[in-house]
């Protein structure tokens, strides 16, 4: 069946004759269409997306985790799932499809076999998600963190802190477990859900923290603590990613998987098993004394000062190249400012692309440019010495498509 979904860009219906070729049996439409085949007509060809993917998810019994957070989102996810696939078979949120359609899509996919569903929701407006969180019916909600991303839409951290929160009213009264982060979270979720099972975690030990980490060891590659939980358990978790914010991700994980009463042994493996997701601070080898870091797939604050604690870890010279943050709507001045006169980036020499990341350069003696080209070639130019080791990280919003730099430099 071909649901004919009407978009900004697209309308689907302009489609369903190339959908019938394809193989298509039936359709779902806003108008009845001059085509000889079985057509069901509805309002609103999404809602019917929404509904179909809520019905057949309704018809599993997999266990569901839900997740949102300002960052870390799929990486939580894919920690998650590296945990769970060595359990039972999967249905989760394939690559970032965590919206309108791509929540109803992902439920689609459910297959009755499955054990497990871990779904990733995201929102750039309030109410996203609480209509999404409907059609999922989560055992556990996570909200992973909250920090200033897509500003503009919310109006305010406070916006930010309502919507995320909404995930919370899909959970079921006294069945329901919300999973917080006690280093990034707001005190109405706690107030607003008393009602339910509420986990914390925490980076360290605080009074109500039931999983945190001790004994940390990061390296510019890779990190490993002890993760203490109030449960009594203690285990080893040896994270091949760099950054605290990942031990953070690897709390939010091992709190899910253990409310669904995986072992820690396990939680320990499927850990170990993560790599780097795509374009999140890949780290690229280009030579031996070369490294690029690749974390072009996008920029919001939490995500910058990640990515500038990442490349501190490393020796040597330290190149950063930078893109805007979008979506800051009234707060892009003073966002970009914060990162302008964060001490590190003393450490690091400075090139920037866009229209408000010149105040960074412009703060750290940096170079900036209002064309990409002119900017790979300088970086070029610049990284020529090879006399000390080096690293670049290449970061920018996704408007900027930073890994076209990241393919420059490693064929350079
Ligand atoms: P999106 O909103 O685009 O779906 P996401 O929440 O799924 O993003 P990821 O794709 O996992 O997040 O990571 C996006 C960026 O945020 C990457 O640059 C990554 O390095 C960084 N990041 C991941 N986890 C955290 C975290 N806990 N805190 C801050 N930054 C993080
Ligand atoms: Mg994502």
């Amino acid at each position: 069946m071909f649901i004919a979904i009407q978009g900004d860009n697209f309308d689907g219906h302009d489609f369903c004759s190339q959908a019938i070729k394809n193989g298509a049996v039936a359709l779902i439409v806003k108008q009845k269409l001059d085509l000889n085949i079985p057509q069901i007509v509805v309002d609103s060809t999404s809602h019917a997306l929404s509904a179909i993917g809520a019905y057949i998810k309704s018809l599993s019994n997999a266990k569901t985790i839900a997740l949102t957070g300002s960052c870390g989102k799929t990486t939580v996810k894919e920690m998650i799932a590296s945990v769970l696939s060595s359990l039972g078979s999967i249905n989760m949120t394939m690559g970032n499809l965590n919206n309108h359609y791509g929540v109803p899509l992902t439920l689609l996919n459910t297959n009755i076999e499955n054990k497990y569903q871990v779904i990733e929701l995201g929102a750039n407006h309030q109410g996203e998600i609480k209509d999404n969180i409907k059609l999922v019916q989560p055992d556990i909600a996570l909200v992973n963190n909250l920090t200033a991303a897509h500003l503009q839409g919310f109006g305010s951290m406070e916006g930010v802190a309502k919507a995320k929160g909404e995930i919370f009213s899909g959970l079921k009264s006294k069945i329901g477990t919300c999973i917080i982060n006690l280093d990034s979270f707001s005190e109405k979720w706690i107030e607003d859900n008393s009602d339910k099972k509420i986990v914390f975690f925490s980076l360290n030990k605080k009074k109500k923290s039931n999983f945190f980490a001790k004994n940390i060891k990061q390296s510019s590659e890779s990190s490993s603590f002890v993760c203490q939980t109030s449960y009594g358990d203690e285990f080893e978790v040896v994270l091949n990613i760099p950054g605290i914010h990942n031990i953070q991700n690897a709390l939010a994980a091992i709190s899910c998987c253990y409310q669904l009463g995986v072992n820690t042994k396990m939680i320990s493996e499927g850990l170990a098993k993560i790599s780097s997701v795509d374009k999140r601070l890949e780290v690229l080898k280009k030579s031996d004394m070369i490294t690029v870091i690749n974390d072009s797939y996008n920029a919001s604050y939490g995500s910058v000062i990640s990515a500038i604690d990442v490349l501190n870890g490393f020796s040597g010279r330290k190149v950063f190249v930078f893109a805007d943050m979008a979506e800051l709507g009234k707060y892009s001045e003073e966002f970009h400012n914060k990162i302008a006169i964060n001490k590190s980036m003393k450490n690091f020499e400075v090139f920037t692309l866009g229209k408000y990341s010149k105040q960074i350069s412009d703060t750290n003696n940096g170079k900036h440019f209002f064309d990409k080209k002119l900017l790979e070639n300088e970086l070029l130019s610049t990284i020529k010495d090879k006399t000390e080791p080096l690293t670049i990280l290449i970061k920018g919003s996704r408007g900027f498509t930073m890994e076209t730099i990241t393919k420059t430099l490693m064929e350079s």
